[in-house]
C-alpha cells in the first residue's frame, strides 16, 4: 500500500520525496510505504484547508446537505469494513475483533454525527433572556475555522473519525495528522471522504512525526487544536498555541481506577478486571488499570482472577480467536518492559506474567504478557500511564478508603465500580473524579455522550452535545425591542 498525503481533494506525493515504512508490530513485515509532508506541503494544506472554508460551497451548505455527507461516508465505511479491518489489524496491531468493532463503532459515530448535523440549529433565540419591548436575544452558532487535529496510534480509525465527524457536522475545516505508526486506515477514510463528495480541501489527511505535528499547530491560520495523545506532548502543544489564542481541546493519558466492592458478582467482576486493562494490550487511554478490591471479597477475587488470567489468549493479529495482540511498536514495548522492571525492583509483588513472549511465531513480533502486580500509591505505576497489558492491585477496606486511593492520580480520564447495589455503586462513581465512570461495565461508549478527562487526563470533550460546541463559536445578538428614545437605556455619556 502506498500511503500519499491526501491535500485539496487529491492525493500526492511528499514534494520532497520523504517517504518512510510503516510495518505490523505482529510480524516486523512491511504494510506500506506513506509520504511525509515538506513545511511547503503543510502549507498547502492549510492553504486547502482554508480556502475551503471560504468556499461558498462549503460555506452555505445547509445543514441538510452536510448530514447526508455524513451518511454516505458511514455507509462507504460499512461497504469498505473488510478491507480497512485487515489494513487495520496489520497497521496497527489490532485483533479482528477489535478492528472489525472499530470499524463498525466510526460508521456508527459519522451516522451519529449525521443526525447531529441534520438536527443542529445555528440560530436559537432565548426568550428567558428576551424582554418585550426592551430585547430579543438569540444565539448564532458559527464554525470555528481551520481545525489542526492530531491522532494517537492505538485507534487509528476510529480517531480519525472522531477528529473528522464535528468538522463536517459544523462547517469546519480541517487538516489532521494520523501517527506515523499508523497511517494506513485514515488514508483509506480519505478515499471515503473525496468519493462521498466533500467538496476539495474541507477535509486534509497527513501523516508525519512530532515535527510535522509541531508545524502544523504552529501556523497561523489554524484557529482550533484538536489533540489525542500523551500528557506530556498535550503540555507542550498548549504552551505552543498559546501566543495565538485558540481553542484547544486536549484528549490526554490516564490512570484509570477500577473499584471492586465486596458485594460484587464474582465472575463478572473478575472478566471485567481483565478486560478493563488488557483491552488492545492495555492500549486504550481508559484502560483500568490500578484495581482497586476491597478486603472482604480479596482472597476470592484474586484467587478467580489469576486462575482466569491462564485462560487469556495472547496471539498474532492473523489468529482470529486472539484475545489481545501485539503493542504497537518496538519502543512502545521497551517502555513497557522498563516499568515492569522498576515494580519489580521497588518491591512491588509480581502476581502473573512479567515478561515480553518471544517463543515461536512471537519472536518476530512485540509480544507482552499479561501481567499483575500488588502495589500500593508510593510504586510508580501507581502514578504513572503504562499504555501496556500491566495492572497494580490494590486492597482496600472502606468506600472511603477506595475514594481516596481512586483520586489519588493526576488523572482523571475515566473508572469504575463493580458491586450488585447499584444505588451503592452510584454513590461510590459520584465521588471519582474522572469524565467517563461505569458501573458493572467497562470501555463502552456511547456517540451521544461526552468523552474526555479531569485534571491531566484533559481539557474539553469529545462526543455528546459537548463535542460539537467545541467546533463553534457562539455569537449573541442583541437586537433591540424598543423604538422610543425615551424609554431607551442610555448607560453614561447620553442623558
Ligand atoms: P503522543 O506521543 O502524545 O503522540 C500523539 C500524536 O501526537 C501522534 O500523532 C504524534 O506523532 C504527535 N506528536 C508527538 N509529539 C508532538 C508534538 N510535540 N507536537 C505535535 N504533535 C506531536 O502519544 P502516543 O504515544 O502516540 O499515544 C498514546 C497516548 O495517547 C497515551 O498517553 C494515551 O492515554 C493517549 N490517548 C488518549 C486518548 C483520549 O481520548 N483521552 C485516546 C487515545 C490515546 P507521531 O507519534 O506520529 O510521532
Ligand atoms: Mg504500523
Amino acid at each position: 500500500m502506498e500511503i500519499k498525503l491526501f491535500i485539496n481533494g487529491q492525493f500526492r506525493d511528499s514534494s520532497e520525496k520523504i517517504i518512510k515504512t510503516s510495518f505490523d508490530p505482529s510480524s516486523g513485515l512491511e504494510v506500506g510505504k506513506y509520504h511525509v509532508p515538506s513545511t511547503k506541503d503543510i502549507d498547502e494544506a492549510v492553504a486547502a484547508a482554508k480556502a475551503a472554508f471560504a468556499n461558498p460551497e462549503w460555506k452555505n451548505m445547509s445543514q441538510e446537505n452536510r448530514a447526508d455527507l455524513l451518511l454516505k461516508i458511514s455507509e462507504k465505511l460499512k461497504e469498505r469494513a473488510k478491507e480497512i479491518v485487515d489494513i487495520e489489524m496489520r497497521d496497527s496491531g489490532s485483533t479482528l475483533r477489535k478492528a472489525k468493532a472499530d470499524v463498525h463503532n466510526t460508521a456508527a459515530f459519522f451516522k451519529v454525527m449525521s443526525k447531529v448535523a441534520r438536527e443542529l440549529k445555528l440560530t436559537v433565540l432565548d426568550d428567558q433572556a428576551s424582554r418585550a419591548g426592551f430585547s430579543i436575544n438569540s444565539r448564532e452558532y458559527a464554525p470555528v475555522g481551520v481545525c489542526a487535529q492530531i491522532i494517537p496510534w492505538n485507534f487509528p480509525l476510529v480517531m480519525a473519525g472522531w477528529k473528522i465527524g464535528p468538522v463536517l457536522a459544523t462547517g469546519c475545516t480541517t487538516v489532521l495528522k494520523s501517527a506515523e505508526e499508523t497511517p494506513a486506515s485514515a488514508a483509506i477514510l480519505a478515499e471515503i471522504i473525496r468519493d462521498a463528495g466533500v467538496p476539495a480541501g474541507v477535509v486534509n489527511i497527513i501523516t508525519g512525526d512530532a515535527s510535522v505535528g509541531r508545524a502544523l499547530i504552529a501556523h497561523p491560520e489554524i484557529r482550533k487544536v484538536a489533540f489525542t495523545g500523551s500528557t506530556a506532548v498535550g503540555a507542550e502543544i498548549l504552551k505552543s498555541v498559546a501566543p495565538n489564542i485558540m481553542t484547544a481541546t486536549m484528549e490526554l493519558g490516564g490512570k484509570s481506577a477500577n473499584i471492586v466492592l465486596d458485594d460484587a458478582d464474582l465472575s463478572i467482576a473478575v472478566d471485567g478486571a481483565l478486560y478493563a486493562f488488557l483491552y488492545h494490550s492495555g492500549q486504550a487511554c481508559d484502560s483500568g488499570t490500578r484495581l482497586l478490591v476491597q478486603e472482604g471479597i480479596y482472597p476470592a477475587f484474586m484467587e478467580k482472577f489469576l486462575s482466569r488470567i491462564k485462560d487469556v489468549k495472547v496471539a498474532p493479529t492473523t489468529d482470529p480467536n486472539a484475545g489481545y495482540g501485539p503493542v504497537v511498536s518496538e519502543k512502545q514495548m521497551k517502555s513497557i518492559l522498563g516499568f515492569i522492571e522498576k515494580t519489580k525492583s521497588e518491591e512491588g509483588k509480581l502476581l502473573a506474567g512479567g515478561s515480553r513472549i518471544t517463543t515461536g511465531e512471537f519472536a518476530k513480533g512485540f509480544f507482552i504478557e499479561p501481567t499483575a502486580f500488588e502495589i500500593t500509591p508510593k510504586h510508580t505505576i501507581f502514578q504513572e500511564e503504562i499504555f501496556g497489558p500491566v495492572v497494580g492491585i490494590t486492597k482496600f477496606k472502606t468506600e472511603d478508603e477506595a475514594i481516596e486511593l481512586a483520586n489519588n492520580s493526576k488523572y482523571g480520564l475515566a473508572g469504575a465500580v463493580w458491586s450488585k447495589d447499584h444505588a451503592r455503586a452510584h454513590k461510590l462513581a459520584s465521588r471519582i473524579e474522572a469524565g467517563t465512570v461505569w458501573i458493572n461495565e467497562y470501555h463502552l461508549l456511547n456517540p451521544g455522550m461526552p468523552f474526555g478527562g479531569f485534571k491531566a487526563s484533559g481539557i474539553g470533550r469529545e462526543m455528546g452535545s459537548e463535542g460539537i460546541m467545541s467546533y463553534l463559536e457562539v455569537r449573541h445578538v442583541w437586537e433591540s425591542d424598543c423604538d422610543d428614545r425615551e424609554k431607551k437605556v442610555w448607560l453614561d455619556a447620553i442623558f
